[in-house]
């Protein structure tokens, strides 16, 4: 991988870590790969990911695994094993790591793919649902993605009440219709009609557009929590548009859905992070009812968004000091003050590679250190270095061993690293 895409992974991961603390998050570790059970159990046997996407295999034990295609199921299921949720409490849960989808790769599509996620379970009430799409709104803000390219998708799932009467409605629809839908949505009327929706073929497009709409038959219930969800999203200026045909893909929603698309650099592949409720997953999984909710955002398509709107990544400077070899002066010195520096916490950078003067000085530049300690053999001869401020040019000397504390003293105490 790149440095510079590497960089920005973990601009993405900070950024990510810190964001997600102010809400209460703690991060979660699951393997990358399961017994294949957690994922069609979980996500459901008729959607796309478990019939086509999953690279499932046998192991040695004869047991079929598979790599992990998202975070949910696996978070889900580890929770329930460790207790997190027991008499009721609520557990607030992120992730980052490595997916895995046998898809047809394309822009902003790879087999292997960074998400990052969270999951709060526990929670019934609508005020979650607001706070975690909040959370992923904010986090594409704090990357510098202009709200106004982005566009959040709101629909509501409907639960138990009210989604089975209206699925009937739509598998007969889909058979009625099936003539003008492609083969694959003619085929879904059985086992996932809502799917039918999500296909992208034009004609099925135009078909489904016609479809009766879960939003004119959700029940009570439903109905008031999608408004109370509404109505605390428009309390945070949190802009959303209602698509009553955004279904999404997997089997466990409820309620809550909602996804961010992005208008620029991303071709079909638009939807940067996208979520929902899941109040029946965990009772998939032989738990107690756990109401519960989350997103995943991908890491690729949040970067190519951030390139189209012209977001540049910071990089941090990787010294702060640069301390060069002087011809003359023992390595052995400027070895060990490079390294007092770094043990003082302070990034410190030295040459391995035997450049002159000029070409250290250069390289300090390059790597955007403030400092450069100028350990010449006169100087050394009294105990002494030479600190030259990159900034304003202006050179000090300063006792061998106060190399740390004079660069903490000229950058007014907040050198990058000392006080981390
Ligand atoms: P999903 O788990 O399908 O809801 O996807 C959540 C997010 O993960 C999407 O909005 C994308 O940003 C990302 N994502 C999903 N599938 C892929 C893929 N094959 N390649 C890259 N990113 C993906």
């Amino acid at each position: 991988m790149l440095s510079g895409v590497a960089q920005a992974w973990e601009h993405l991961q900070r950024t990510a870590q810190e964001l997600f603390a102010r809400y209460g998050y703690e991060p979660v570790y699951t393997p990358l790969f399961e017994h294949t059970e957690v994922f069609t159990r979980g996500i459901g046997e008729a959607t796309d990911i478990v019939l086509k996407e999953m690279y499932t295999f046998e192991d040695k034990g004869g047991r079929s695994i598979t790599l992990r295609p998202e975070g949910t199921a696996s978070v889900v299921r580890a929770a329930l094993e460790h207790n997190l949720t027991a008499n009721g409490t609520q557990a607030k849960l992120y992730y980052a790591g490595p997916m895995f989808r046998y898809e047809r790769p394309q822009k902003g599509r790879m087999r292997q793919f960074w998400q990052i996620g969270i999951e709060l379970l526990g929670a019934a009430e609508p005020t979650a649902d607001a706070e975690v799409i909040s959370v992923l709104w904010r986090y594409f803000e704090a990357l510098g993605i202009p709200p106004a390219s982005m566009r959040l998708l709101l629909n509501s799932m409907g639960d138990d009440a009210c989604r089975p009467a209206y699925r009937g409605k739509v598998a007969a629809f889909i058979r009625d219709r099936s003539g003008g839908l492609c083969e694959e949505c003619g085929r879904r009327a059985d086992a996932n009609p809502l799917r039918a929706f999500d296909c992208k073929n034009p004609a099925c497009v135009g078909v489904m557009a016609e479809a009766p709409l879960l939003r004119d038959e959700l029940c009570g219930a439903c109905a008031a929590h999608h408004s109370a969800v509404k109505e605390r999203l428009a309390g945070l200026g949190i802009p959303f548009v209602e698509d009553p045909r955004l279904v999404r893909g997997l089997d466990y929603y409820t309620r809550t859905v909602f996804e961010i698309q992005v208008e620029a650099g991303l071709g079909s592949q638009n939807a940067i992070g996208g979520g929902g409720r899941y109040d029946r997953l965990m009772q998939e999984y032989g738990g107690p009812a756990t109401p519960g909710l989350g997103f995943a955002l991908g890491f690729e398509r949040t970067l190519l968004a951030m390139q189209a709107a012209g977001v540049a990544v910071p990089a941090p400077p990787r010294a702060e000091v640069y301390v060069a070899r002087v011809e003359g002066s023992p390595d052995g010195t400027v070895f060990a003050i490079a390294q007092a520096l770094r043990d003082a916490g302070v990034a410190a950078e030295m040459d391995h590679q035997g450049r002159s003067l000029k070409a250290q000085f250069k390289q300090a530049d390059r790597l955007g250190a403030r400092f450069v300690v100028i350990a010449g053999p006169g100087e050394l001869e009294v105990g002494e270095v030479t600190l030259r401020d990159m900034g304003t040019k202006e050179e000090t000397r300063v006792p061998m061993d106060g190399v740390a504390s004079a660069v903490d003293t000229a950058l007014g105490g907040r050198s990058r690293t000392l006080h981390a």
